[in-house]
């Protein structure tokens, strides 16, 4: 069905916005990713009642409904061909002692503020900082740089409500006889086969499902595939009365990642890397040799001692001052935008291998691994990210366009991540970008178990399809760069 007979017959059935013009499909046919997908038609709807309507009318006529909230996420997964429902009208927030109710189309900002007020904050903290939707975030397991203390969206989610696709509303835990079903079909033992590594976006998170009450888990990090997540309760944390913020400076980034296992040691809330790339725009003065700076912050009262014991590099800052410490995260959570200065007009940096996590001991064999990958194809890379969880942001600078030679350089990367024991995503999710390899990740009896999940939930695949189970190779498909 074309936009606009998708926004005549729905406006005779919701009073909400619904857009098919060409400028608002242009808008919406990109995210924050390196893909381009135009929608047929944008739906704003207020509530609950009206996204049940939509997406009975996208059942019936077997339209596909990719939700979005901010638009933020790296992989494309908010992108898609039917109905965009951009989830932006649902921000109402209700605080409740160590937990918040939230419905999924809130800026993280908004939450931010109004937390702030109670002494409290979400742990976790994307760099993209106040600018995604708390849906968005659940929906790829976001993590960020606290993820160290305070873990990843599928540690903080208490429960979520969610509208699937036959247009029912189901709030997880649940007693459905459904998710009954499902919650048996998991393995107890399943965890094994996962990587073992401190957060993952890839596939479905089965391995933390162990009973019933874990059942919201299935929707982190979902990417809008299982249903539109319409509210959630989420932990907050108590914000720490003393923050101290080390800055230590490393030769080169193996050197720096060899002492990670050993800083997390200390119990910190963040241990952050930045290649010389990113780092040259910090305003500290950094040595000249420098490779790249690591930030590490402690939550209440540290033994700095241990920290300089346990360092191989020089501790360039400890700052104390709230108001000193944010000025300069700002320059590590501007990473991406400061990665883009270092690439010129004939060149490219797709998002598609941007995001692996390993165990944080092996992070120098992660490094080893791009040793190979770089001088095999020429590769100028630029590196940062969350190191004490060892996952690094790696973004390989491609000279042309070859798209086969990026699928070629993805795979390679995914099998070596994956053989070291590694996710291919840690917290960005699969999206268009790593969907086709999520078979690699996992063996066939977990994609098996995918499958049936995905089935469970959304037996006409219109939510989001494409994404997560897919028979498609994506990754090259829709570039736009
Ligand atoms: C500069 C930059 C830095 C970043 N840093 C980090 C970081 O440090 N850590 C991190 O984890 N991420 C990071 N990200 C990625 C991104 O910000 C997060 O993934 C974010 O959580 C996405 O939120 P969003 O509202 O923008 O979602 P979108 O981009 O709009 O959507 C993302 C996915 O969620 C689905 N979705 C959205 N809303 C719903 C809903 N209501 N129901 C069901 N599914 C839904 C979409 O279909 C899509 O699959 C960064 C991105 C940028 C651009």
């Amino acid at each position: 069905m074309k936009g606009v007979e998708i926004k005549k017959n729905l406006s005779k059935i919701v009073k909400c916005k619904i857009l098919s013009d060409k400028y608002s499909r242009n808008f919406y046919s990109v995210d924050s990713s390196s893909y381009t997908i135009k929608p047929s038609a944008i739906v704003f709807p207020r509530n609950e009642t009206e996204i049940i309507k939509i997406v009975k009318f996208a059942s019936r006529h077997h339209i596909s409904i990719t939700p979005r909230g901010a638009g933020t996420g790296l992989v494309g997964g908010a992108l898609g061909k039917g109905i965009i429902m951009d989830m932006s009208n649902l921000n109402k927030i209700k605080i409740q002692n160590n937990l918040v109710q939230v419905q999924c189309g809130v800026f993280k900002g908004n939450l931010d503020n109004i937390l702030k007020k109670h002494h409290r904050f979400l742990g976790p903290n994307p760099s993209i900082g106040p600018y995604c939707t708390i849906g968005g975030m659940i929906a790829t397991n976001a993590s960020g740089r606290y993820s160290l203390k305070y873990g990843s969206m599928i540690d903080n989610l208490v429960q979520v409500r969610i509208v699937t696709s036959n247009g029912s509303v189901m709030t997880l835990p649940s007693d459905n006889s459904e998710i009954k079903k499902i919650v048996k079909i998991i393995p107890r033992d399943i965890a094994k086969k996962f990587p073992q590594v401190t957060k993952n976006s890839c596939g479905y998170r089965i391995d933390r499902v162990l009973s019933r009450k874990d059942t919201p888990k299935l929707i982190a990090g979902s990417e809008g595939t299982l249903g539109i997540i319409v509210s959630a309760k989420i932990k907050t944390h108590r914000i720490p009365k003393k923050i101290i913020l080390v800055i230590i400076s490393y030769k080169t980034i193996l050197d720096a990642v060899r002492d990670a296992s050993d800083l997390v040691k200390t119990d910190p809330a963040s241990v952050e890397l930045i290649d010389k790339h990113i780092a040259k725009h910090v305003n500290i003065r950094i040595p000249k040799k420098s490779g790249c700076l690591i930030f590490v912050e402690f939550h209440n009262d540290t033994d700095l001692e241990q920290i300089r014991k346990k360092s191989t590099g020089r501790i360039l800052q400890i700052v104390t001052s709230h108001e000193k410490i944010k000025k300069l995260w700002n320059f590590r959570d501007a990473a991406l935008g400061y990665s883009l200065h270092s690439i010129s007009k004939n060149e490219r940096m797709p998002t598609v291998i941007e995001d692996a996590v390993v165990p944080v001991k092996r992070l120098p064999m992660l490094m080893k691994l791009l040793d190979i990958l770089i001088s095999k194809y020429n590769l100028k890379i630029i590196t940062y990210g969350h190191a004490g969880n060892g996952n690094l942001h790696i973004r390989p600078i491609l000279r042309h366009k070859d798209n086969k030679i990026i699928k070629k350089i993805a795979q390679e990367f995914f099998i070596g991540v994956i053989g070291i024991g590694g996710s291919i995503t840690g917290e960005h999710g699969d999206g268009l970008a790593r969907t086709e390899f999520i078979k690699l990740q996992y063996d066939a009896q977990t994609y098996a178990i995918f499958k049936r999940i995905k089935k469970s939930f959304d037996p006409y695949n219109i939510f989001n399809p494409g994404k997560k189970i897919s028979q498609n190779s994506t990754i090259t498909k829709n570039l736009k760069i």
